[in-house]
């Protein structure tokens, strides 16, 4: 059977031209970055060259503001709690949102039950905080606001540069998870008193496993663990060279194709809205309508548990995703449609479509062919 990937929020697939810029370094390219003989210069370089193509995909000032991690969830760790443990003394205070991926919200809870104070803010039924919330709930003993650019389950993408305009006006760090935004739309540190985003290689054709959290220049976080000097002191261990070059390749080549990626994404993500639109009924659009990540399609389909209808799907050889990758196998619902306001037969019934560069117009077409018979199957059991 021929089968469909529609969950590129989840994880995509390894890019081909990736692939081949690792293999030199899962084979005869062994170095250690910190070894002093020709081996490990030899891999240093190649350290450095990946950092560089992170710093152009953000538009960062120098390679020192890469720290490289072991993916989006440590970046998020790194920048909330390395943030924190380094400001602890200033403030026990941090604003975040009700949407915030797990890595993000988990992290805040496990810093809440140390002690700290922490602010969720409210979103509207699209997705959005209000600027003035934050402004009204940003004070003195503030440390840090840590807001996504755009969310994985609805693709909403927040206002970021508003956001972080407030955070500095009031001398408050701020941070953003851009995982999912990365490489969809542009997402850069100029000029917007953005000072830690979190990247993530897995979401953006890269390998799986790798990571970055930017710091801008003189911006001090403490690290989350002890070991040697790697990444400037901020996280200790040796590099996951490999993993770093193919991150460090997945952002160039995202760079080079953002605009055209996000072309064909959106006209396949409408192509497919459109279709289900026109063939099934009762299917709502969670998220905003246009403030939203070109790849990314979340709808209810009324009367269904999403979760039956993945399963469903699955068994056609369509994969896609309900509510969001992290909560698979577990009953709890989406928080991100529920902070929406959504009814919760409406949060129960959502489903995630999310397109990646590797599909194409026979995908789509192939899923709006299946899609309502298995919909009307379910709903008539
Ligand atoms: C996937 C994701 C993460 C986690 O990244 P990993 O590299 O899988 O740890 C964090 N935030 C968002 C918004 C994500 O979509």
């Amino acid at each position: 059977m021929k089968t469909i990937y529609c969950d590129a929020n989840a994880t995509t697939r390894l890019d081909p031209e990736v692939l081949q810029e690792m293999m030199p370094f899962l084979t005869e390219k062994y170095g250690n970055p910190s070894s002093i003989h020709a081996l490990g210069r030899d891999a240093k370089k190649y350290l450095s060259k990946a950092r560089r193509q992170v710093v152009a995909l953000i538009q960062a000032e120098s390679p020192e503001e890469i720290v490289f991690t072991s993916g989006g969830t440590e970046s998020d760790n790194l920048a909330i709690k390395g943030t924190a443990e380094r400001l602890k003394e200033k403030g026990g205070h941090i604003i975040t949102s009700s949407v915030e991926h797990s890595a993000v919200l988990n992290t805040c809870r496990a810093l809440n039950e140390k002690g700290y104070k922490v602010t969720y803010l409210k979103v509207d039924e699209f997705g959005l905080i209000d600027p003035d919330e934050l402004r009204e709930k940003i004070g003195e003993k503030t440390i840090l606001v840590t807001i996504m650019t755009a969310n994985n389950e609805t693709g909403t993408i927040l206002p970021v540069e508003e956001i972080s305009s407030i955070a500095s006006a009031q001398g408050v760090l701020f941070h953003t998870d851009a995982v999912q935004a990365a490489g969809k739309i542009p997402v850069t540190v100029k000029g917007k008193g953005v000072d830690m985003i979190s990247l993530s290689s897995h979401k953006i054709n890269g390998p799986k496993g790798v990571g970055a959290l930017y710091v801008k220049e003189g911006t001090k976080i403490s690290a989350l663990h002890s070991g040697g000097y790697q990444e400037s002191g901020r996280r200790a261990g040796t590099e996951n060279l490999a993993g770093i070059v193919g991150f460090g390749k997945a952002c160039e080549v995202a760079l080079k194709n953002l605009d055209k990626r996000s072309l064909k994404t959106k006209k396949l993500r409408d192509m497919l809205f459109e279709g289900i639109k026109e063939h099934i009924g009762g299917a709502e659009l969670n998220g905003h309508i246009s403030e939203r990540l070109p790849n990314t399609l979340n709808i209810s389909f009324r009367g269904i548990e999403g979760e039956s209808l993945v399963r469903a799907m699955d068994l056609e050889g369509i994969y896609a995703g309900a509510g969001s990758a992290c909560k698979a196998g577990s009953p709890e619902a989406s928080h991100v449609l529920e902070a929406m306001g959504l009814s919760p037969e409406r949060v129960r019934s959502a489903v995630r479509f999310s397109v990646d560069k590797f599909n194409s117009e026979e995908d789509i077409s192939e899923i709006i062919r299946k899609l309502p018979g298995i919909v009307s199957r379910i709903r008539d059991l």
